[in-house]
């Protein structure tokens, strides 16, 4: 191969939503004072936690937030993690890119006006809102007003799509790539010159992302960059393969981005894929900092896919247990009991935050070693005694491989064995319906589809078709 190394990044989602007024102070005390054990004054806005040699101010939230925060002469250090009043904070991080999701917008930003101007170098990914579509939350998202939507906050914009549920794909999915395909043309003419737009594919398997591929890209040229859907229920082999068809056919793209892709072996084909050339750039999005965030889950800078449960009681956490960190939050909060507390999860998920990007840095150096380094590297860092999971890992790198020497389609056969026996994780629908048989739950679903894709049809002046059932 002599494609030049590629890059793989991950964005954070919905760190729009990381909190209004979130900082985090510390004044130190100067001397140790024992009789103060981690008490903790809650006001609503601002959390006060005493502890022997300091005491650590947490704002977050409410109305006024920014009032609540203690005058700076009254404290050693503050942190301030709205991205809306501290436009240094991503680069801090060392984030290339962010994702903001564009339908949600102006509703949280009510009160403050949240724009791109107010983010310090990051690429702003904006995602369109089919998603919202997708899980229930949205029914109706004019194309107008995302884009316009778009335009005010974001670098990068997701068209809008109307990605549907695997198991309905064969009734919809020509339809949502129509729908998609007239989205388009409206959001191509109202982009602002400094929006780049993204491309959305679905399809479960090969041969339905390839048809969508190819009815929403017939008539998109100037779209030079594109996301994937439909992946995040997905089995290894399957992502694996859907990526590849996608990376190594047809039109080549600056950018690939994985809609919702977190897992951490996952993840590590993207970051080989890079590695080996096949993108200039391969992303993906994830919210996992968050949820680890509000289930109480600390990340662990050195191990992947390893947490300490703060909710757990019995992992010898007293109140003076330093953290195994040194981030610029962990550095002031510095005692582990802290994080235990109520209402800290914001400080958790963007520790988090840190630490999962840096586990991302860590991956692409790896995979810039040879296959053996790799392989041994990923058995210490994961510390499991899963070893089909690694086994499952290395077999896709082989995948990945032959398929960037010869072709999807040869890997396909060559390496039917393997994705033959992962094929049971991808009969989704088996545990919800009998042969062709669908649950009534899913004809509701069905219904409120259709009824999605028949108002976008009326406002494109499309047809519809009769309703499938
Ligand atoms: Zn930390």
């Amino acid at each position: 191969m002599s494609n030049k190394p590629g890059k793989y990044y991950w964005i954070p989602a919905s760190l729009d939503t990381f909190g209004r007024g979130v900082s985090l102070s510390v004044k130190y005390r100067g001397k140790y004072d024992t009789s103060k054990h981690m008490q903790l004054k809650d006001d609503g806005a601002l959390r006060t936690i005493e502890l022997a040699d300091r005491t650590i101010y947490v704002t977050r939230g409410y109305t006024k937030p920014y009032e609540q925060r203690p005058a700076p002469h009254d404290v050693d250090e503050t942190l301030d993690l709205d991205i809306s009043t501290n436009p240094h904070l991503l680069k801090a991080l060392g984030l290339d890119f962010i994702m903001v999701n564009a339908s949600a917008i102006s509703d949280r930003y009510s009160f403050v006006d949240y724009s791109r101007e107010n983010v310090d170098s990051p690429h702003i990914l904006a995602d369109s809102g089919g998603y919202q579509l997708t899980i229930g939350t949205e029914d109706w998202l004019e194309p107008n007003a995302i884009i316009e939507k778009q335009n005010r906050v974001c670098d990068i914009g997701v068209v809008l799509d109307i990605p549907i549920k695997p198991y309905l794909h064969k009734f919809f999915l020509a339809r949502a790539a129509r729908v998609q395909r007239y989205n388009n043309r409206i959001t191509r003419k109202k982009k602002a010159p400094h929006v780049q737009l993204m491309n959305a594919f679905h399809g479960v398997d090969l041969p339905t992302l390839r048809r969508f591929r190819e009815a929403v890209e017939a008539e998109n040229e100037s779209i030079d960059r594109c996301a994937i859907g439909g992946l995040l229920t997905q089995d290894l082999f399957t992502t694996c393969i859907n990526i590849l068809g996608v990376l190594l056919e047809g039109r080549k793209y600056k950018q690939y981005h994985l809609l919702g892709i977190s897992g951490l072996d996952k993840t590590l084909l993207l970051a080989y894929m890079a590695a080996i050339g096949l993108a200039p750039v391969i992303t993906a999005d994830s919210s996992k900092h968050i949820q680890l965030g509000i289930n109480k889950k600390f990340s662990v800078a050195d191990t992947f896919a390893y947490a300490i449960d703060l909710g757990d009681k019995n992992k010898g956490v007293n109140n003076y247990t330093p953290i195994p960190c040194s981030c610029n939050a962990c550095a002031m909060v510095k005692y582990m009991k802290a994080y235990t507390l109520r209402g800290m999860d914001m400080l958790t998920t963007y520790h988090n935050l840190i630490v999962h990007n840096q586990q991302v840095q860590v991956m692409n150096e790896l995979m810039q070693q040879p296959r053996q380094e790799i392989m041994s590297y990923l058995a210490a860092m994961m510390k499991t005694t899963n070893m089909d999971k690694l086994k499952a890992v290395s077999q896709c790198l082989d995948i990945i491989d032959y398929a960037a020497h010869h072709s999807v389609d040869k890997a396909v056969v060559k390496f039917s064995h393997v994705l033959e026996h992962a094929k049971y994780s991808r009969q989704t629908g088996g545990l919800f319906h009998s042969g062709d048989q669908l649950s009534p739950e899913w004809i509701k679903e069905g219904q409120r589809y259709h009824r999605i894709l028949k108002s976008y049809e009326e406002y494109h002046g499309l047809p519809s078709p009769k309703a499938p059932f």
